[in-house]
């Protein structure tokens, strides 16, 4: 037997998210697939399994979805259904205003124009509802045809057409908002170009995207966009990096430099070694996040699909015992209680009720998106509005994480001996200190000594032999004897000032301290305060650096909490402490060496991590930018978006009971019923939309105290 195999489709006429799931419910269930699953945003559909197109086919035709293999020219025009459509309402109208004239002259062969609206209006209804009462499976369609044939049997030929017109306005409705929202991604996925230009011994050619390889060599021109994520080999020049950070300040390029698919070159031409293939570029992992993201559902999702579970077909039952009752028991008109009954077939729908939250959570996403905030499912968008208690890292989140050797004090040798010790050491560690101390050993022309054992200690420092002694670079709890106390009076000296202190030594010989220093990011300040103010009601700072040097930075930022001193494990252990039943706890941090803690909290965010996939799959939500200040923006989208699916349930439901309440008097009319229902879906999607749009407000302007710090 062969392995099953994933294949991509594109699908045409997806006009519901309802109908999304339903489809994969049925692929799931065609012999030979292992799995499936429908992006409703991008109208793909992934199947595993061994699968012929046919089959698919076969099981889409039930809601007209049909489906294209993906890649061809086939599966990317534009949908065939919609024309279709527009000219059936049209026509259905027009034959339903004839229809009403003749009646105002007294005509005769009014019906028949009335039943030319019903046939050509309701086609599509009819045709879907038939094969799902078929398979009792009783959906809008089938409601509908039952609503329609009903009328026309109690000779309500005029409400029959209305209806049947009204219906087929309200599917061009509901796929033009689909479309709408679905637009949003589409503008992300337009910006991969399809073909680079690829440099060869030859000279230049221009091929298909999708045929560019790792180191293969491409040539960007000025105005351009870049095809593909790579490093600058020569040149340089400004991007624009929007498509990716959602920040349009262009960012300087030079050899050496990464770049990413879809981003814009500005001012030079560069030429690029690729690094990864187009399906692994940065945009393409957000493409396919922000695609996925709608099938992590938001809680309320689950009760709606419960409720519409029951909803439906207790209606249907109402609508019945509406029908019979009266006219067995009552001695009522039959033609007056059959029409009741058939109105709340209408409403028996709850359709805006099940297309509001994926509209909402679609168009946050891609907003979000757009400004560089990846946000990997509606779950995640619920949990970040709600958030009461947010913990940061402190080094790379609130600092720049970009420390640097700002004093060397001196035991034992001079600064030079202390640091080509320390440099030998850290030559082989990945720690930013570490990195910072080699940078300075470098600038000063050290010559680093060959080291051997090598051992990296998280959260406290390094140790390596170098010519036969053990040479030790890190924090106290590298050196547990008590230190001289000449040491520690330096010690906090420097730390008091939010300076970093890193002790080299042997055994407990205390050679010198280096004192690095990492700026503090001039938007901490702002991001902290404006979180405050929305409500956020405790700020954390997490550090494994010393409690002097966390507790300066923190008062100069305005952070509530610090616990410093922590080895990784212990950040863990704190997170799992703050979250309690009244605490919603936000982990934000550079992804890498924190992904233990941010794995912990309730929602995990990751800052700057275009180009580190592996921080861009640890969190729940990633800044793309190395910028701090998306996160109020990100907070409040959130508690936007919330805000507006409760909003729209509310209407929703409220329109249903209205609608169920007026059955009874006698007030629901066939018309007013669909043109209830028609005008809810219109509004909740509209609504949802408007997140599409919506704005991150600019920060405040801040006095630039934040700053001072580094340069003390
Ligand atoms: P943070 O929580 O700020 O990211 P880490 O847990 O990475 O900090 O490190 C905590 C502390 O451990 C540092 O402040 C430093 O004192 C010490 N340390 C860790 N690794 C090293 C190293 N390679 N060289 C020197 N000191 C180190
Ligand atoms: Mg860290």
């Amino acid at each position: 037997m062969t392995p099953p195999q994933e294949t991509v489709y594109r699908l045409h006429n997806l006009d519901c998210a309802d109908c999304a799931k339903k489809f994969e419910n049925m692929v799931k269930k065609i012999p030979g697939v292992v799995n499936a699953q429908v992006y409703f945003s991008s109208a793909k559909l992934k199947v595993v399994g061994n699968v012929g197109i046919q089959a698919l086919r076969e099981v889409g035709s039930f809601e007209n979805i049909e489906v294209f293999p993906e890649g061809t020219s086939e599966g990317l025009k534009h949908d065939s259904g919609s024309r279709f459509d527009r000219v059936a309402a049209v026509a259905s109208g027009a034959a339903l205003l004839i229809g009403w004239m003749i009646h105002l002259v007294g005509f005769p062969w009014e019906n028949l124009f009335f039943l030319a609206a019903i046939v050509i209006g309701g086609f599509k209804t009819f045709r879907k509802g038939f094969n799902n009462a078929f398979k009792l499976h009783f959906d809008m369609s089938v409601l509908m045809s039952v609503a329609v044939l009903g009328a026309v049997l109690i000779g309500e030929w005029t409400e029959g057409a209305t209806v049947a017109f009204l219906f087929a306005v309200s599917g061009l409705l509901e796929s033009y908002t689909a479309d709408k929202a679905r637009h949003s991604l589409r503008t992300l996925m337009d910006m991969t170009p399809k073909v680079a230009t690829l440099i060869e011994k030859t000279g230049e050619r221009e091929i298909p995207i999708d045929e560019v390889q790792v180191d293969d060599e491409v040539l960007v021109k000025p105005g351009e966009r870049i095809p593909i994520d790579g490093i600058v080999l020569e040149g340089h020049t400004d991007v624009n990096q929007a498509p990716i950070t959602g920040e349009s300040v262009p960012v300087s390029k030079g050899i050496g430099s990464e770049v990413f698919a879809g981003t814009i070159n500005q001012t030079g031409a560069i030429k690029v070694r690729v690094t990864k293939e187009n399906s692994e570029s940065t945009l393409a992992k957000i493409i396919q996040l922000v695609d996925e993201a709608q099938n992590k559902k938001v809680t309320v999702q689950s009760f709606i699909d419960r409720f519409s579970y029951y909803y439906t077909p207790v209606v249907i039952a109402l609508a019945a015992l509406i029908i019979l009752i009266p006219p067995l028991f009552f001695g009522q008109v039959w033609h007056e209680w059959i029409y009741r009954g058939l109105a709340l077939l209408v409403v028996a729908c709850p359709c805006a009720l099940v297309i509001t939250t994926p509209v909402v959570i679609v168009s946050a996403i891609a907003n979000a998106a757009k400004n560089g905030v990846l946000i990997k499912g509606g779950i995640h968008l619920e949990r970040l509005g709600e958030v009461n208690v947010a913990a940061f890292d402190k080094t790379g989140t609130l600092t720049k994480g970009l420390p640097y050797v700002y004093r060397v004090v001196t035991y034992q040798g001079n600064s030079d001996d202390v640091l080509t010790l320390a440099g030998s050491v850290e030559r082989f560690s990945e720690h930013p200190l570490g990195d910072a101390i080699l940078r300075e050993a470098k600038r000063r022309n050290l010559k680093t000594k060959p080291v051997r054992n090598f051992l990296a200690l998280p959260g406290k420092g390094a140790h390596g032999e170098v010519n036969g002694d053990v040479i030790k670079v890190g924090n106290k709890m590298m050196f547990p004897q008590s230190l001289p106390t000449r040491v520690q009076n330096d010690l906090m000296r420097q730390e008091e000032e939010g300076n970093t202190v890193v002790m080299v030594g042997k055994d407990n010989d205390i050679f010198g301290l280096i004192v690095l220093t990492d700026e503090i990011r001039k938007e901490s300040l702002s991001v902290i305060r404006s979180l405050k103010k929305m409500g956020i009601k405790r700020t954390v700072m997490l550090t494994g650096d010393s409690p002097a040097a966390a507790g300066a930075i923190a008062q100069k930022i305005g952070v509530d909490t610090v616990l410093a001193g922590m080895l990784p494990q212990e950040k863990v252990t704190k997170i799992q402490k703050l979250k309690n039943s009244r605490s919603v706890v936000m982990m934000v941090g550079d992804g890498i060496n924190d992904a233990p803690a941010l794995a912990a909290a309730d929602v995990s965010i990751a800052m700057g991590v275009a180009g580190t996939d592996a921080a861009l799959e640890a969190a729940d939500i990633a800044l793309m930018a190395d910028d701090l200040g998306k996160l109020p923006f990100a907070v409040e989208l959130s508690r936007q978006s919330i805000k507006v699916i409760k909003q729209n349930i509310g209407f929703a439901l409220g329109i249903k009971v209205l609608a169920l309440l007026a059955v009874f008097p006698g007030w629901l009319t066939l018309w007013v019923a669909i043109m209830a229902d028609m005008g809810a879906n219109v509004l909740v999607t509209l609504n949802g939309m408007r997140l599409v749009r919506y704005k991150r407000r600019l920060p405040e302007k801040m006095p630039e105290v934040a700053c001072t710090c580094s340069s003390t």
